[in-house]
């Protein structure tokens, strides 16, 4: 998401006169893009807003804006900041040239926050955010052709840990015939990959045409757009609503990749209660199973949290067995953290000690990679089917048969990121590559 929203800032400003710079050394405006959803997240754009108070001493015109939902969060807080010269929250983005523009010349401290988050907004907000949105869906330029696509905002689920409901506000779902329209201007323009977004994607609901479309109609809709190939949607909230229709989608459109990403964040039914999650881990699995039953072949990904208030040694075992079960591609795990303003963090304290966090951390993590490198050989010998992203950022291959190409990233339609070496004109074309080497995250392998 916020990648999505860097991108549509970014072409705004080009669009209004402004080219990024290389460099922060040559830049006269910087924008910090900020997510709250962990601590750790807003302390390292407090550290760099200190490096850029300290370069502003010797640059006073530098202007320094913060947008994204720590802006939104805090406010006329982070306008206190003497590095800070513009706070502007994820629904106000619309006016982020005009708040620059502003900064610039009146040298004044300029704070554009949504004030009721949790109301819809005017008619005239959502009308800028949509002009907004489809005026700039541009490729993300790092990712050969491929693009995201925002097909909801906010949420309404509030998971007691959860900080986005208040800055990012209620869910909205998108009209279809924007999302359509947008898809099919980026076809135009040579993207084959579209990865819709929304907090709770898979709960995507809009009345258009006499009908209410879901997930699932939008992915066929975008599925018949000439020049799309993949269709990716991302992240999912274990739900029954449309489940089965968008796995049957899924199924039986070969644009639609294999993959779901479909947070679990505990194992222990006391501990998703108290998460306000409304699930218990044993559904959670049969649902994970009847996904594969729909879709075999599918892979899975998750989210987990350890170490949330009250979170027992029995209620940490009962994460470890659902990670067994689940047997996820691969899992993101967190260490609970409390954010400010979230009922978890107003109603619950932080029990559980540092180096435990820490410790079940680890365990998981072990837990996870077994499980990672088991799928992950299954792949050596084949042929798979890859969507070129672009250069790799390390090289894992001994180069001895790069034949002077460099090493290129990519991803197959179940999202596994596999390494290889060709010319970098591969970039956004699909290849086949043959699987020679696995690790845990990654496969290695061959231009076929
Ligand atoms: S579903 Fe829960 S965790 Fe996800 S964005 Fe909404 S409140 Fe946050």
């Amino acid at each position: 998401m916020n990648k999505l929203d860097t991108a549509l800032v970014t072409s705004a400003l080009q669009e209004a006169g402004f080219s990024l710079s290389e460099s922060i050394k040559e830049a006269g405006i910087v924008l910090i893009n900020t997510c709250s959803v962990r601590e750790h997240a807003e302390q390292r754009v407090l550290s760099h807003l200190g490096h850029l108070k300290h370069m502003k001493k010797s640059r006073p015109d530098l202007v320094v804006g913060v947008i994204g939902c720590m802006a939104q969060r805090l406010g006329d807080k982070l306008l206190e900041h003497e590095a800070v010269n513009i706070v502007c929250g994820p629904a106000e983005i619309p006016q982020i040239s005009e708040l620059i523009a502003k900064a610039v010349q009146d040298r004044q401290k300029t704070l554009a926050v949504t004030e009721k988050i949790r109301r819809k907004g005017s008619q005239q907000q959502r009308r800028a955010l949509e002009k907004f949105e489809s005026a700039y869906g541009i490729e993300d330029e790092r990712i050969g052709g491929q693009a995201f696509v925002r097909v909801m905002r906010g949420c309404n689920n509030f998971c007691s840990y959860c900080v986005v409901p208040y800055v990012r506000g209620p869910e909205v779902s998108r009209s279809p015939e924007a999302i359509i329209e947008q898809i099919r201007k980026l076809a135009d323009h040579g993207v084959k990959q579209i990865t819709l977004l929304g907090q709770t994607v898979n709960s995507y609901k809009c009345k258009h045409g006499g009908r209410t479309w879901c997930l699932a109609d939008l992915l066929e809709a975008a599925g018949d757009i000439a020049g799309i190939e993949w269709l990716r949607f991302v992240t999912s909230y274990p739900s029954e609503e449309f489940f089965d229709q968008i796995m049957q989608v899924m199924a039986g459109s070969p644009k639609v990749c294999e993959y779901l990403h479909i947070p679990a964040q505990s194992g222990s039914d006391r501990i998703l209660s108290a998460m306000n999650r409304n699930y218990a881990s044993r559904w959670y699995l049969e649902l994970l199973n009847r996904a594969r039953e729909i879709v075999p072949g599918i892979s899975i990904a998750g989210d987990l949290i350890v170490g949330f208030p009250g979170e027992t040694e029995e209620d940490f075992q009962a994460t470890v067995n659902l990670l067994e079960k689940a047997r996820y591609k691969n899992a993101f795990i967190f260490k609970y953290s409390p954010r400010p303003g979230t009922t978890s963090d107003r109603r619950l304290e932080d029990t559980v000690p540092g180096e435990i966090k820490q410790r079940r951390n680890v365990e998981l993590l072990a837990v996870q990679e077994k499980i990672s490198d088991e799928l992950s050989r299954q792949f050596l010998g084949e042929q798979v089917q890859v969507l070129v992203e672009g250069l790799s950022k390390k090289p894992h291959l001994d180069s001895a048969e790069a034949h002077g190409n460099p090493q290129l990233v990519s991803r197959t339609a179940t999202d596994y990121i596999v390494v290889f070496n060709g010319p970098e004109s591969l970039a956004g074309q699909f290849v086949k590559v043959k699987i020679v080497k696995t690790s845990p995250l990654t496969l290695f392998g061959r231009l076929v």
